[in-house]
């Protein structure tokens, strides 16, 4: 490693029991677009950079239960879009968080869920085999930074229901309806059945 600040470009980091065994990797790296999964939620925009520590932590259990826990606590910073609540179009959101957190082997917890664990269990995670992919740790942080909802602007117009228009860009001709007060009764009815559709969708 030379002196100077490396920021390696990568698609994946994998970090790996019996490397932080010997010793703790430090890490500073961008992770090119789509590298970060988020599903329907968001799109990674551009590169996600993520810096920190990786080390292993030995959870002494009993004389002969030693656990390796893995410790990652860093620090990740991006830009993401996200469809506005209301009319669907990209928004653009920049996202940075600090994460310090523990990862167990997966099944380390299976005899020991009658014991008690101090940390709360939303603070643990478990890796797989050997290794944590740094990608599946930001997915989950990013998804956890996201606003629960996200509008292009506070005032957006939404679709029509209707026909579907965004009636930011263009006024569709369903809003014309005559000043009836049947009329009215159903646009309050309409505006109920769009504000069900507003909440946060998670799959
Ligand atoms: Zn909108
Ligand atoms: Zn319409």
């Amino acid at each position: 490693m030379t002196a100077e600040r490396l920021r390696l470009r990568l698609k994946s980091m994998e970090f790996k029991v019996s490397e932080l065994e010997r010793e703790p990797i430090e890490f500073d790296l961008e992770l090119g677009p789509g590298a970060v999964d988020l599903g329907q939620e968001a799109e990674q925009e551009g590169q996600l950079a993520a810096a920190g520590l990786a080390e292993v932590i030995h959870e002494h259990r009993g004389p002969r239960d030693i656990v390796a826990d893995i410790r990652l606590r860093g620090r990740f910073a991006g830009k993401f879009q996200v469809p506005c609540a209301r009319c669907v179009e990209p928004v653009e959101i920049p996202l940075a968080a600090d994460f310090d957190l523990i990862f167990r082997p997966a099944g380390a917890d299976v005899e020991a869920a009658e014991r008690s664990i101090t940390a709360p269990e939303t603070e643990i995670g478990y890796y797989q085999k050997d290794s944590l992919l740094l990608e599946d740790v930001l997915r989950e942080q990013v998804l956890l930074s996201l606003p629960v909802r996200t509008l292009c602007k506070p005032d957006c117009k939404g679709l029509c229901p209707r026909c579907g228009e965004n009636r930011n860009s263009q006024a569709c001709s369903c809003d014309e309806g005559p000043s009836d007060p049947r009329w009215e009764a159903l646009a309050g009815l309409r505006g109920r059945m769009e504000s069900k559709d507003n909440g946060p969708k998670r799959n």
